[in-house]
C-alpha cells in the first residue's frame, strides 16, 4: 500500500505529502519515516495503490491519534483558513507525540540491577566499554534515570549496551503529576432558579446553536455545568471553552469538585507531559469533559454532546498567530458534524452572534436577573470635561475621590480600572472633548509618535499632527492615555495609608504572579487594586463595593470599528465586579464624552438597546457583521520586495474583484505598524459582503499562495482583532 505522508518538519514551508510504502492503516495515523538522513514523525493523509516514484522508503505505524471526525475538522480548517497540513495536524496532537519517536520512552526508567553489587556489574560491562561504564556509574549514583535522559547524555549505543548486558533493570514509571493536585475541591450545590431550569431544559430538549445571554452574576456557569451533567448521563462527552485568563484555580476547583476525574483541564500552566497525560485521558475516554482555552476545541473526544463557549465575545477565541482560525466557527463546524449542541454564553454577546440570534439562526435564551439579592450596581457617569473646566486637573473626579474615601473608611475594597489597549493612542482635546477622526471612515485616528503623524488604520490615510484643537482652539490637545503607575502615584498622595496593588502587563509577566496579585487582593491584603482590562474578567471579590473606571474613553477611541462594542463589554464586565456577594456596589465611570450612546446604554445595562443602535451604525458604515474585513499582510526585510509583493497581490485581488463584482473597499498601503521584528510591513485591505466573501476567499488564498517575500512572510487575516 502506498501511503501519502505529511512529514513533521518544523522549519519547512512546503505543504506537500510524500509517498511511502506501508501496511494499510487508518488515515490520520502517526508513522515513523526516514526523511533525508533523519528519522521523523509523519501523518498519513492519503492512501493509494501506485506511486509515480520508485524505490519508496517504508513508513512504520506508530498509532492513530486522530479520529475520522477530527480529520473532517482538519479538512475544514484547511479550506476555511488556508492552513498547511502540518499546522492543522499539530492542533490535534500534543507536543509530546511530535517530539518523541516513542512517547513511552520517557516513561521507561532504568536502575542498576540491585541483585548484584556495583563491582559485579562493572565486571560484566568490562573496562573496555568506557562510555557504558560511565553511564552505569551515573545510574548507580543517581538511583536510576529515565531512558530518554540517559540516551541524551550517553548516547543510544552505550545505553543499548547496558541493556543488552542485563546490568540495568527497566520499569515503566507513570509520573502522572496531576495538574489539579493543588486545587481545592469545593462543592457548592445549588437548586437552579426557574430561569436557569428553563435554560437547561431548552438546551437539553433542543439542538443547534444557543446563545445564553445572561447578565453578570446570573448563574450561567451553573447552567453550563448542569447541561454537561445531563449530557454525561446520556453517555456523551463535552467541551467547555473559557478565556485563558478565566482559568483561575477557583474556577478549575469548582469543575473538579463537580466532575472529579472525568474532567481534563488543558491550560497554559501545564508542561508537555501534563498536557499529554490530559490528552491521553480524553483520548481513552477516561475523561469525558475537556475544559480549556481555545485550543481545547481540538480535544480528542468522541461522541460529543455539547460544546460550550463561555464569554463568547472574548477576543482570545480568535487565533492571531499561525495557525490562524476563529474558534467559534470551528466549534460550530465540529458541533454540527458531531450532532452536538453549541452553547455560546455572554453578558455582552459579540455583535455578529447576537445578530444571528435575532435572525433566528441561533436560539436566544436570556437570564436577565442576577442571582444575588442585589441587583446590578448603579453606574454614575462623571463628565471629565466639566471637572477640568471647574479647575480639577487631576485624574480623579471629586465624586470618585469621595467615594474611595468612604469605601476605605468602611473597610471595604476598591477596584480602579484603566483601559489601555495596543501600542498607540488617540488624540483628544481636554477642553472640549474633541477627538481626531478619519474623514473617510469616521474612526479615531491613531497617533504615531515616531512619524509625528495621525493615521487611520482602516484606509491608511495619513494626517498631520495637530497641536491646536480644530474645534475650540485650545492647545490642551494631547494623547488621551494615562498609565497605571501614574494612577497609583496620584492615589498614594490622596490616600497615603491605603494599601495599593497594581496589575497590568508589566506586573504580570508570569501567570502565577497574576494569580498571586488576585489572591492577595482577595485575602484583603490590599485596599485598592489598580489594573488594566485584565481585572475586568470574572473574578469574585465579595468585599469590593466600589469600582472606578478612569479611562472609559480609551477603548472608545481606539481606532477600531469595534471600539464602541468593546467599550460596552468592558464597562459591563468591570461594573459586574462591584457588589458580587452581600454588599451593595457602586460604579463610577469617568468620561470626556458623557453623552455617548455607549454610556447611555451601559449605565442601564441595556445590551439590547445598545445592540440596536450599534448594528445600525455598522450597517451605515459597512463594517462587520455586514462585511468581512480581509487583510493580507506582507512582511519582508527588504522594502522593495515588500512593495513588489504587495503590488502583485493587490493586482490579483483587483482582478478577482473585476470578475466577481465590486467590493465595499479595496486598497493597499503601509501597515499601521510599518516595522516589526526587523521586517517592513505592507497590507492589502478589503471589505467584502459576506455573500461575496464566500465566493472569493478561495481565490484570494490562491492568489496569496502564489506570492512569497524573499525573506519574510505573507498571510491573510479575516476580521482581525487588532489592526496593528
Ligand atoms: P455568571 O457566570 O452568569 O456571571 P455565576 O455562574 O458566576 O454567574 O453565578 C453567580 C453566583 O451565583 C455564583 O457565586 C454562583 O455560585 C451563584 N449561583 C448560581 N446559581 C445559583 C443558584 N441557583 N442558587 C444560588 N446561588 C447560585
Ligand atoms: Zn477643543
Ligand atoms: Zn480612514
Amino acid at each position: 500500500m502506498i501511503l501519502e505522508v505529511i512529514v513533521d518538519i518544523s522549519s519547512g514551508s512546503i505543504d506537500r505529502c510524500f509517498d511511502y510504502e506501508g501496511e494499510d492503516m487508518p488515515l490520520g495515523s502517526r508513522v515513523a519515516v526516514e526523511f533525508g538522513k533523519k528519522q521523523l514523525i509523519g501523518f498519513v493523509i492519503g492512501k493509494k495503490q501506485t506511486s509515480q516514484y520508485k524505490e519508496l522508503k517504508k513508513a512504520r505505524f506508530l498509532d492513530a491519534p486522530i479520529s475520522s471526525e477530527q480529520l473532517e475538522l482538519l479538512y475544514f480548517l484547511r479550506k476555511a483558513y488556508n492552513l498547511r497540513y502540518i499546522d492543522a495536524l499539530r492542533l490535534f496532537i500534543p507536543a509530546k507525540l511530535r517530539d518523541e519517536k516513542d512517547p513511552e520512552y520517557s516513561r521507561k526508567y532504568l536502575t542498576a540491577d540491585d541483585s548484584r553489587t556495583l563491582e559485579q556489574l562493572m565486571e560484566v560491562v568490562g573496562t573496555r566499554a568506557q562510555k557504558q561504564m560511565e553511564a552505569l556509574n551515573y545510574i548507580a549514583a543517581n538511583s536510576g534515570q529515565f531512558l530518554n535522559v540517559l540516551i541524551a547524555k550517553f548516547g543510544a549505543s552505550a545505553i543499548g549496551g547496558l541493556r543488552e548486558k542485563g546490568v540495568v533493570v527497566e520499569s515503566l514509571v507513570h509520573e502522572r503529576t496531576s495538574p489539579l493536585g493543588s486545587i481545592d475541591r469545593v462543592d457548592k450545590r445549588v437548586t437552579l432558579t426557574e430561569a436557569q431550569r428553563n435554560a437547561v431544559d431548552r438546551i437539553e430538549s433542543g439542538s443547534g446553536v444557543f446563545l445564553l445571554h445572561g447578565v453578570t452574576g446570573s448563574g450561567k456557569t451553573e447552567v453550563y455545568e448542569t447541561v454537561i451533567e445531563e449530557e454525561l448521563k446520556k453517555g456523551k462527552s463535552a467541551i467547555m471553552l473559557v478565556p485563558e485568563i478565566s482559568l483561575t484555580p477557583q474556577v478549575l476547583g469548582l469543575f473538579r469538585a463537580r466532575f472529579g476525574d472525568s474532567v481534563a483541564i488543558l491550560h497554559s500552566g501545564l508542561n508537555a507531559s501534563e498536557r499529554y497525560d490530559e490528552w491521553k485521558r480524553l483520548k481513552s475516554g477516561e475523561a469525558r469533559i475537556a475544559i480549556g482555552a481555545r485550543s481545547a476545541i481540538f480535544a480528542p473526544l468522541e461522541n460529543i454532546g455539547v460544546i460550550i463557549i463561555d464569554e463568547e465575545h472574548d477576543s482570545s477565541y480568535q487565533s492571531e498567530n499561525n495557525p490562524r482560525y476563529d474558534t467559534k466557527r470551528v466549534a460550530e463546524f465540529r458541533a454540527r458534524s458531531a450532532g452536538a449542541k453549541l452553547v455560546l454564553g455572554s453578558a455582552t454577546p459579540d455583535m455578529e452572534t447576537y445578530m444571528r440570534a435575532t435572525e433566528g439562526k441561533y436560539q436566544l435564551i436570556s437570564l436577565p436577573e442576577r442571582i444575588s439579592k442585589f441587583s446590578l450596581p448603579e453606574m454614575e457617569i462623571v463628565d471629565m470635561v466639566s471637572e477640568f473646566r471647574s479647575g480639577n486637573k487631576g485624574m480623579f473626579s471629586v465624586t470618585l475621590k469621595e467615594a474611595i474615601g468612604e469605601a476605605l473608611g468602611r473597610g471595604e475594597q476598591v477596584m480602579l480600572f484603566l483601559n489601555r489597549r495596543g501600542f498607540a493612542s488617540f488624540i483628544r482635546c481636554r477642553e472640549c472633548g474633541y477627538i481626531a477622526k478619519c474623514e473617510d471612515c469616521d474612526i479615531s485616528l491613531t497617533y504615531h509618535m515616531s512619524e509625528h503623524e495621525l493615521k487611520c488604520h482602516y484606509c491608511g490615510k495619513r494626517y498631520h499632527e495637530i497641536t491646536k484643537c480644530p474645534n475650540c482652539g485650545s492647545d490642551r490637545i494631547k494623547q488621551g492615555k494615562i498609565g497605571t503607575e501614574k494612577v497609583v502615584e496620584e492615589l498614594l498622595t490622596l490616600f497615603p495609608k491605603a494599601r495599593v496593588l497594581r496589575m497590568d502587563r508589566d506586573t504580570t509577566g508570569r501567570k502565577d504572579s497574576y494569580f498571586k496579585i488576585l489572591g492577595s487582593f482577595a485575602a484583603h491584603e490590599a485596599d485598592i487594586l489598580v489594573g488594566t482590562q485584565m481585572i475586568a474578567k470574572g473574578h469574585d471579590f465579595g468585599n469590593v463595593t466600589l469600582v472606578g473606571i478612569l479611562e472609559a474613553d480609551a477603548a472608545l477611541y481606539f481606532s477600531d470599528y469595534r471600539a464602541s462594542e468593546r467599550t460596552f463589554q468592558l464597562i459591563t464586565q468591570v461594573a459586574g465586579r462591584a457588589g458580587r456577594a452581600d454588599k451593595k456596589g457602586r460604579v463610577i465611570l469617568q468620561t470626556y464624552a458623557p453623552r455617548h450612546y455607549v454610556f447611555r446604554y451601559g449605565k442601564s445595562y441595556d445590551y439590547v438597546g445598545f445592540f440596536k443602535k450599534e448594528i445600525n451604525t455598522r450597517l451605515v458604515t459597512k463594517f462587520p457583521p455586514y462585511t468581512k474585513i480581509v487583510r493580507i499582510l506582507v512582511a519582508s526585510s527588504d522594502e522593495q520586495d515588500a512593495v513588489d509583493c504587495t503590488k502583485t497581490v493587490y493586482k490579483a485581488v483587483q482582478q478577482i474583484e473585476k470578475e466577481r463584482g465590486k467590493f465595499v473597499y479595496l486598497g493597499a498601503a503601509r501597515s499601521p505598524i510599518t516595522r516589526m521584528n526587523g521586517l517592513i510591513r505592507y497590507q492589502v485591505m478589503a471589505r467584502i459582503t459576506p455573500e461575496e466573501f464566500a465566493l472569493v476567499i478561495g481565490d484570494i488564498y490562491s492568489a496569496v499562495d502564489g506570492v512569497r517575500p524573499k525573506d519574510g512572510s505573507i498571510f491573510v487575516e479575516i476580521n482581525p482583532q487588532s489592526m496593528a
